[in-house]
């Protein structure tokens, strides 16, 4: 059998469906994990409506700081989780794997290990430059 060579040619058909049942699992796990995020920060929530009475300030504080990393928790596994949906349509677009910014094709050592990553690495850091 041949190297396969993939210079210059579609992504093969396999290959996409392989793409997308990794991308679809990430994706399953991450709801999964939300899921789990939110009845954690409902119990939380719970907990905070049951016992507020006699609480000093320093207990409302810790239980403040509890929810913001609640919440920020949540927010994290949602941006994540759209990050995979944005790489599932893209991979349905067939522009999965070229940079969004430059179009270059990206690193497949990149994708492997960050497979939702849809701009190459410059176009990343240029992104966070200018975000910061
Ligand atoms: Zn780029």
């Amino acid at each position: 059998m041949l190297v396969h060579d993939t210079v210059g040619t579609a992504r093969p058909e396999a290959e996409v469906d392989q793409i997308r049942l990794a991308l679809k699992a990430r994706y399953d796990e991450l709801s999964a994990e939300y899921e789990q995020a939110v009845q954690q920060s409902q119990v939380l929530r719970l907990v905070e409506v049951g016992d507020t009475a006699g609480d000093d300030q320093a207990d409302s504080g810790t239980k403040t700081a509890e929810r913001d990393t609640a919440q920020s928790l949540l927010r994290t596994i949602l941006d994540r989780r759209a990050q995979f949906e944005h790489a599932l349509a893209r991979l349905d677009e067939g522009t999965y794997g070229f940079c969004e910014g430059c179009t270059v094709p990206i690193p497949v050592e990149r994708l492997e290990i960050f497979p939702s990553a849809t701009s190459c690495v410059t176009c990343k850091q240029t992104r966070e430059r200018r975000a910061a």
